[in-house]
Order: C-alpha cells, then structure tokens, then sequence
C-alpha cells in the first residue's frame, strides 16, 4: 500500500488542509465534480478544521443519468447537501440554437463556448466575492495540470485556490476511497477514469491516459473546461481575469500566512 506520491507524504495533504482551512478567514467552497477525487477531497475537507464550507456540483445539463442516484448517496454519506449550479437557461437556448446538440465538437473554440456558459459562468457567479475553493485536481491528471500547486492564488476568479491531491498518484486516491470506505461513482465500474458531461466523455481503453477519455476528439493540451486554468495563464488561453481588486487580492494573501 502506498503512502507516498511524488516523495511527498500523502498524510502531508490531509495536515496541510486542516492548517489552511483554519487559517482561511470566511466560507470554502468544495467543486464537487463526481470524481473519485473530490471523494476525497470532501472527505478530507469534512475532517478539517474549516469552520464554514459550502459544496457544489455544476449541473451542466449534460450530466450522465447515473449520477443522479450517486448524488443522494454522496450526500447521505456524508450528511451534508451539494448545491447544484446550473446555467442561465436563455444562454442555454441560444448555445442549443446555434450549436444544436453535439455542435460542441466541431471545434474548440464551439466546445469551449459551451463549457463557458455551462460551467465557467455559474461557477464565476458563485465565486465572486467569495474567499477560497478546493479541488480535487491531481497534477499528474494530464499535461494541463502540470505545475499546479497546493496553494495558488485563482487569478481567472479572484480567490484562493487549494489543491490538497495535487501530488497524489490515481492509486493514492483508490487507496484512500477504500480504506475510508467512500462511495464510489459507478461510471468507473464502466470504464471511466475521469467523470465529465455525458457528450464529451467517454471510457477510457487499456493501456490509453486517465484523461484519454475527455474531449478525445481535442489536442490534450486544450483539454480544459475553463475553470481550472492555471496561474499566469487566463491571457494565453484568451480568458480575461473575472473582475476583482487588488485590495481584494492583498486581503486574501493576508488570510494564508501558515507560519
Ligand atoms: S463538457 Fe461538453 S457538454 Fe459539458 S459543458 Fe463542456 S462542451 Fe458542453
């Protein structure tokens, strides 16, 4: 059984999250995706020493049917609701017009717009103003989340972003899931490494990446939804910053000072 990822301890992580959510001054928001994951990653913040959390999933529309039941299951596990974010229905009709439904792979730029106004958008609206979010991101998930850190400021919205799993491995995440006995999503009973929406996702072949089933269609460096994009890159990928101040950065940097 392994206990280490990356030469970094994996119980590093769990006492690392109890250091920064109690040194964090206001809400943190969980994005609960379905992965095996943010399983993790709500289990361990639900141990921590935050005092005030919200979680919540983006309903996207496009969600696969299974993860309706595993929604009420997660919830019930771990006695708590997830909010589920769902985008403006005007801004859906229009995408739906122009792109029908699977105009989302006749380009990057259709696919991207899609994910905007289904997901980067609801999750802007929720984040503003707000302190801090967690991911369940690992770095080793694909060639997009290399470099990511455990604590980074999230200049695309203007708050804190923790990433507890950065360096865990995918067999640290199972290892965990089974020795705290945490509901797993069915999908990865058919084949599935990455959980998605339903048109953009499929199972992953022996032998292909963990990520090989996520916009395959795509070069796997533009395999990104939108809402995880790394520090310093929001102008490359022609996503300005989400409105926020200085001030409010300088306050946020403040709050973190771990000693
Ligand atoms: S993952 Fe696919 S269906 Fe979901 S928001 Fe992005 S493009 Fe649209």
């Amino acid at each position: 059984m392994s206990s280490e990822n990356n030469g970094k301890p994996r119980g590093e992580s769990e006492q690392f999250l109890s250091r920064v959510t109690s040194a964090i001054k206001g809400k943190i928001y969980l994005a609960y995706s379905y992965q095996a994951e943010d399983t993790v990653a709500l289990d361990m913040l639900v141990k921590s020493a935050a005092a005030d959390t919200g979680v919540f999933t983006l309903d996207t529309g496009k969600l696969f049917p299974e993860l309706a039941a595993y929604h009420m299951e997660v919830e019930k596990f771990f006695g708590l609701s997830i909010e589920r974010l769902h985008p403006d229905s005007s801004e859906v009709i229009e995408l739906e017009a122009g792109q029908g439904e699977f105009g989302m792979r006749d380009s990057i730029e259709a696919r991207k717009h899609c994910c905007d106004i289904r997901k980067v958008r609801p999750l802007s609206r929720l984040l503003a103003g707000k302190s801090a979010w967690l991911t369940g991101l690992r770095a080793a998930q694909s060639v997009t989340r290399a470099g990511m850190r455990l604590l980074e400021y999230d200049e695309q919205f203007g708050l804190i972003k923790i990433n507890p799993l950065v360096h865990w491995s995918e067999e640290d995440i199972n290892e965990y899931i089974e020795k705290h006995g945490l509901p797993r999503n069915p999908l990865y009973e058919k084949g599935f490494r990455s959980i998605g929406c339903m048109p953009c996702t499929r199972p992953v072949r022996e032998g292909e990446d963990i990520r090989a089933g996520r916009w395959w269609w795509e070069d796997p460096t533009q395999r990104e939804c939108g809402c995880m994009v790394k520090q310093g890159q929001s102008k490359q990928q022609g996503q300005e910053p989400r409105q926020h101040s200085e001030k409010k950065h300088e306050r946020n940097s403040a709050t973190i000072k771990l000693g």
